[in-house]
């Protein structure tokens, strides 16, 4: 957000949590998805009916005072949208929560229907209540952006205020160093290069520098070389309409499903366009990915197809066009971001960050933060303070 500001980059809002969006699973509820605000509001109010239970038949005394009894009693009928005693059942004020059977409308239009509530072993069973708490995390929190036009605007931002600084498809080959300076060779357009000078911030991906031959200590050698990356596939569908607002009022979010397609993520822009419209049709992880690509790009297509159909029969009718990129496929990442564990990080992640003799290294591997723009840029403003500190210190 700081350099938005500094760069004055347009941005606009990125919808992540939808309430009307839908969640799924082949193995609840016949394969028929659900709405996300009925699945909340239903877990909500059981969970929260159930507790009201164990609090009144004293099941929890020795936990709490009476004094606290009594106030999570008063908030779990708030929080569930419970009956005055407790109880979670079909209700107007519970279809204010979950949506109504008959919504309410003007003049003499049907009268307001509350919904049917699901049943509760079938709710629990569904395993869909994974799905509600996605948006909860601080990584996912609202408000959340994207650049108008593109990610990449940030990247065009920093280009217009040092391009002239950058080389363009300069292929590292090789980085030496001494106790003077380090050397790097590179291929430009077929021809080897050599760049020189005192000091390098290196910002290449691990799962291509574990392939470079790099000069460090023995430490960081084995660091670079220890880190897996997350396979990862991404499919847009163009379609003919924007189906999934016209006829389900899903304006932007995200829907999620058990299967390997893992969600479709909606357009955060042009709400109520008449034309076409493109999303997210297939955000795929680890065996999942390796499968998608093992299939030749249009196959992959037709595949977040038929999986998506699951969710909107409209994909039948409505299909136009689509495009997959598999980010472990991709020559300059060969991945989509570092997979640490505790373990990797105790042993390696010191070793990785240190400036190493007058090499430094840089980006979302290098963080606490991995797979964010921001773990990479938090990154390099780190590396480069270390950096500058020890520069100063060899000067003096
Ligand atoms: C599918 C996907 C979705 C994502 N979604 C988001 C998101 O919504 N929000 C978010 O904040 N982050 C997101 N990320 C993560 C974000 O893109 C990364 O964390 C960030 O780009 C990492 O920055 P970096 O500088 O470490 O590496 P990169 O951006 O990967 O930059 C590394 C650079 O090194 C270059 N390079 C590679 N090999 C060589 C070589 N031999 N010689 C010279 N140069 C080389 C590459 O060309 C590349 O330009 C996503 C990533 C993926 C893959």
């Amino acid at each position: 957000m700081s350099y938005i500001n500094e760069f004055n980059i347009a941005i606009e809002p990125f919808i992540q949590v939808n309430y009307n969006a839908l969640v799924h699973s082949t193995k609840a509820f016949g394969g028929k998805p659900q709405r996300y605000r009925e699945v909340q509001a239903d877990y909500q109010g059981y969970a929260a009916e159930l507790l009201g239970k164990a609090l009144n038949q004293n099941a929890l005394d020795d936990a709490l005072t009476l004094e606290d009894r009594e106030k999570l009693f008063e908030s779990l009928r708030h929080w569930g949208a419970l009956t005055n005693k407790g109880d979670y059942k079909k209700s107007y004020e519970v279809s204010l929560r979950r949506g109504f059977a008959i919504s309410p409308g003007g003049g003499l239009s049907p009268k307001p229907e509350p919904s049917e509530l699901f049943d509760q072993s079938a709710l629990i069973q569904s395993e869909l209540w994974k799905y509600i708490v996605n948006g909860q995390d601080i990584e996912f929190q609202s408000s959340i952006f994207q650049p108008v036009g593109g990610m990449d605007n940030i990247a065009k931002a920093f280009e217009k205020r040092v391009g002239d600084l950058i080389e363009y498809n300069a292929k590292v080959t090789k980085i030496d160093q001494s106790d003077t300076g380090v050397t790097v060779n590179y291929q430009q357009q077929g021809i080897a290069k050599t760049a020189q000078a005192d000091w390098c911030v290196c910002t290449i991906p691990l799962s291509i520098l574990s392939q470079i031959p790099v000069q460090t200590s023995s430490g960081m050698q084995a660091a670079i070389r220890s880190l897996p990356y997350a396979a990862s596939v991404k499919v847009g569908l163009e379609f003919k309409r924007r189906f999934w607002e016209q006829d389900e009022a899903i304006y932007g979010g995200v829907s999620y499903t058990n299967l390997p397609i893992t969600n479709i993520s909606y357009p955060s822009t042009k709400f109520c366009d008449k034309g076409k419209g493109v999303l997210l049709g297939a955000y795929v992880w680890g065996a999942n990915a390796f499968e998608f690509t093992s299939l030749p790009p249009q196959e992959r297509v037709k595949k977040a197809v038929e999986y998506g159909k699951q969710i909107h029969p409209q994909y039948a009718e409505e299909f136009d066009n689509g495009i997959s990129v598999g980010w472990h496929r991709v020559p300059w990442t060969q991945g989509c971001y570092g997979l640490w564990t505790e373990e990797k990080r105790a042993e390696h992640y010191e070793n990785l960050c240190q400036v190493d003799g007058r090499l430094v290294l840089a980006g979302e591997h290098a963080s606490n933060l991995p797979a964010w723009q921001e773990g990479a840029i938090s990154s390099a403003h780190d590396a480069i303070k270390r950096l500058h500190q020890k520069a100063l210190s060899t000067m003096a």
